[in-house]
Parts: structure tokens; sequence; C-alpha cells
């Protein structure tokens, strides 16, 4: 496994980061995660554009524009093996001594590493999800894509703990989104989706469903809706780089209708598989 780190690439094992690192002592960093399908990123410009959104909302400066994020990307993705690729990127404000205000003199640490892409399996695609729910206990800055994900991890695990896929989260009653995915519902044939505000990330595969929702002709209602509205929809997916689009049929222990994956599900599936193959190609 080939990473890079700040300007060289290196076996993993070789890779240090010093201990005073604020992504170490602070969370002070941010990631993106861009899925590579037979070498071919996927939405690269959009990832990076969200990268510099992410770095100027905490005032970090970005080394790089994205002609040079591209390139170093593309040799990550050549120097590692699986045609499938999931890369990471983080990026820290850098190693100071520990102090909470921004250091004066600091280099920023850049971190990129590939893993082997894994998508959700057919049986599960085909069966449909289990997933939770809980409230939503982040903060008011979920659209940045920070590394301090203390809370998504706790609400992550809830889910494995109960044997679920996910936690759907509510903020005052209403959907956000998911620990780690954008959530989608369905009803009476019209796509709901929460607007991208501070209280979500906005999701590129959120972004590519609204896309194809169009070119498909089902029409989409952007707003807030609450949680007896999603409980009782006629669809509920969920949607990220890594999980593609999948569907929810269990939430809480309870069938979302009847408990199968819907047909617009199916629809939007085909389609985003589709747009896939037709953008590897090109
Ligand atoms: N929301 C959260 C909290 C996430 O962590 C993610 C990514 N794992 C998403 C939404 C989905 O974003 P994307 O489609 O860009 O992967």
């Amino acid at each position: 496994q080939i990473v890079y780190l700040n300007g060289a690439f290196m076996p993993i094992e070789e890779a240090r980061i010093p201990v005073l690192d604020r992504g170490f002592i602070f969370g002070d960093g941010v990631y993106e995660l861009i899925p590579v399908y037979s070498r071919h990123p996927f939405r690269l410009q959009e990832h990076l554009r969200r990268l510099s959104t992410s770095l100027s909302s905490l005032r970090i400066p970005n080394l790089y524009d994205s002609a040079a994020w591209s390139r170093h990307v593309e040799e990550l993705v050549k120097r590692n093996e699986a045609e499938d690729q999931s890369i990471y990127i983080q990026v820290t404000r850098g190693p100071a001594p520990r102090d909470h205000a921004f250091p004066a003199h600091v280099e920023p640490t850049v971190f990129m590493m590939s893993n082997p892409l894994i998508t959700p399996p057919a049986s599960l695609v085909e069966s449909g999800a289990v997933a939770i729910s809980s409230q939503d206990i982040r903060w008011d800055h979920c659209d940045i894509k920070a590394i301090s994900l203390l809370p998504n991890v706790l609400l992550r695990q809830m889910a494995v703990d109960e044997g679920a896929v996910e936690t759907i989260l509510f903020r005052d009653g209403m959907l956000t989104e998911g620990a780690a995915s954008n959530i989608f519902a369905v009803d009476k044939g019209v796509i709901l989706a929460p607007p991208k505000d501070q209280h979500m990330l906005p999701g590129i595969t959120y972004d590519v469903i609204l896309e194809l929702a169009e070119s498909e002709g089902i029409p989409v209602d952007i707003g807030y809706f609450p949680e007896a509205r999603i409980r009782s929809a006629d669809e509920l997916w969920m949607t990220s780089s890594t999980k593609e689009i999948l569907p929810i049929v269990r939430l809480d222990n309870t069938p979302i209708a009847n408990g199968l994956p819907g047909p617009i599900f199916k629809r939007m599936y085909k389609a985003y598989q589709l747009y896939k193959n037709h953008i590897m190609r090109s």
C-alpha cells in the first residue's frame, strides 16, 4: 500500500506524523473520500472543490490547485494495485506546540492513502439494509468535512451494536442525514431530500442522485421532513461514495412500507450504475 505524505510517495509503514500534529491533538483538519472505478476517480473535481471549501472554512491554506491535486490523486491510483479504490485525503493544520488558537507559523500536513473500494454486495442491495435512528447530537457545522468525527463514530457504532448498517439522524424532529451518509425518502412518487444547510454534509453522491432524478423525470421535494413522515414513507435510501445508493427497509425494527426495496430505488440504482459505467468509458 503506497501513500502520499507531504510531497512524497512511500509505503504506508514508512509514513510518520509528528505527535504534535494538530490533527492528532485537536482533530484540527479536514478530509475527503473519492471513489475510483476501474482506475477512474469519480467526480474528482467536485470532491476537490468540497475539500477546498472545507479548508477555507477552517482557515487552513490549500497548498495545491486542482491541477496539482488531480496529478497527485492520479499518481496515487497508479501506484496502488486495486482497479477500484477509495482515495482518502486528509489535511490538518500541521504540527505546532499545543495551544488551542492557531499557531503563527505552521505547515499543513497533507496525507493521502488508497484502499480497495468495497461497495455493498448485490445481496444487500436486493434485500435492503436495516437502520436505527437517533437524535442528531452533532454541532452546527456539519457541512464542513472535518476529521473530528467523534459524534459520528459513536452514532455509527450504535448502529453496529444493533446489527444495523446506519443510524439516521433527526434534529429538532427533522431528518438531517445518516452518521456517514445522506438520506432520501420517497413519498407518493416524490423524492424527499433535506436541504444542503449547516446540519448536513453536502454529499457528492447526493448531487448525483438529484441530477439522475431530474433526467429520470422523478420529482424531488427539498425541505425539512418530520420524523413521522420519514417513518411512514414508501421508500428510504442512504447514499455515499462507498455505499453508492442503498435501500433501507427497516427503521428501528419497523418495516418501511412493505419492507422491500421500492420501485423508485430500483430505477435510481440502475441509473446510478449506468451513469458510473458511462463516466468510466468517457
Ligand atoms: N454525510 C456524512 C456525515 C458523511 O460522512 C458522508 C460521507 N461518508 C456523506 C454524508 C456522503 O457524502 P458523499 O456522497 O460525498 O460520500
